[in-house]
């Protein structure tokens, strides 16, 4: 099909009009900081996350995407794509392939038979492509003369397909990278694990194949389409994910990654001036003070002080993470990994701990 006109080795023709000029490009938004943050969190809409990476010559592509299901079950849909050397892009160029991506996913799950089961209920819904790169968005969303344009064309294509067969509603959104939304760390974890190794290389790979072989992959790793159908929000709620597990998970992120409001965050990166806790002590507001310490936060921690027992203190046991520490026997604290799980329990107090002081978001 199409796709196999895509071929950026080659020399590019770069032509005056990317799309005719009464096409319009596709619709896009623009948030800042918090307010990314509050619409990643509070909006019904579908989410699709994706990200690049590079590093050298390498490049890979994330795509993350969620979806509740009526029975409360996650629909989860993960996918890193390599990139390998000598495939002629630019940043913006594999940026614009993890968008592809992304709408071959939703192409996927609204296939011609889905939309004719569903009638006139697909139309109502968005889909929302995240990406934090300004340059991929504003090349669909005002498309011109420019570098790109074989992607840019499938991009549109792609999208006025989906939109002619009766399907959701396709909007790009812009997030700024590293605004502590979940689904983008997630894209951006996928996307890195793409080039660090962990999958296997494909060597001399073109955009135009890795974009073959993401529909490929696509298409092995989709739960079968028609469980998304279980998922759509009757008229009665707009509500298609859990938006609960969503914050949760929000909250444990930014606790694990220590990129949060938490001023010593902020300040790390000049945001702002001071890393110091408002609370007497003037300490540096870590996640550490946060959790363990903040006299501020007394009352909050009384329910997780009592279910951590002996562990209090240990940071990684309430974040979910394994220990490497050692009893003064010199047995390991968490025993060995592979027998080692996760003390579920104290993770969901530590969540519902951070989520009662309503610090964090
Ligand atoms: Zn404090």
């Amino acid at each position: 099909m199409q796709l196999d006109s895509v071929d950026l080795t080659e020399m590019e023709r770069i032509d005056p009009f990317c799309i005719p000029p009464w096409q319009q490009g596709i619709e896009a938004q623009i948030l800042e900081g918090e307010e990314a943050q509050k619409w990643a969190e509070d909006s019904d809409e579908l989410k699709v996350f994706v990200d690049a990476s590079y590093r050298g010559h390498n490049a890979g592509v994330g795509v993350y995407h969620s979806a509740r299901r009526s029975d409360n079950s996650v629909v989860e849909h993960r996918e890193a794509v390599k990139i390998g050397k000598n495939a002629g892009y630019t940043s913006t160029h594999v940026e614009l392939t993890a968008i592809q991506a992304a709408l071959e996913l939703i192409s996927a799950i609204w296939s011609p038979d889905t939309i004719a089961r569903f009638g006139n209920k697909a139309r109502d819904l968005t889909y929302v492509i995240v990406s934090d790169s300004q340059s991929a968005i504003r090349a669909v969303s005002r498309p011109s003369r420019q570098s790109g344009q074989a992607v840019i064309r499938l991009i549109i294509n792609t999208t006025m397909e989906i939109k002619r067969r009766g399907g959701p509603h396709i909007r790009l959104q812009w997030v700024p990278a590293h605004a502590m939304v979940v689904g983008d760390e997630i894209a951006d974890e996928l996307a890195k694990q793409a080039i660090e190794g962990t999958l296997d290389p494909i060597p001399g790979l073109t955009l135009s194949a890795a974009l073959k072989k993401t529909l490929m992959h696509t298409e092995d790793k989709l739960e079968k389409p028609v469980d998304i159908d279980t998922a759509l929000p009757g008229k009665h709620t707009k509500s298609i994910y859990d938006l609960q597990t969503y914050k949760r998970a929000a909250v444990l992120c930014q606790l694990r990654t220590g990129k949060c409001r938490l001023n010593s965050y902020p300040a790390k990166i000049g945001a702002t001036n001071s890393d110091r806790c408002t609370c007497r002590g003037r300490q540096p507001e870590t996640v550490r003070h946060f959790v363990f310490e903040c006299p501020l936060w007394k009352e909050e921690r009384k329910t997780l002080q009592e279910v951590a027992g002996n562990r209090w203190g240990y940071l990684s046991f309430f974040l979910g993470g394994r220990s490497e520490q050692r009893l003064p026997s010199g047995e390991l604290l968490d025993g060995k990994a592979e027998s080692w799980k996760p003390n579920v329990d104290v993770v969901n107090q530590t969540i519902e701990y951070a989520m009662a002081t309503g610090r964090l978001c």
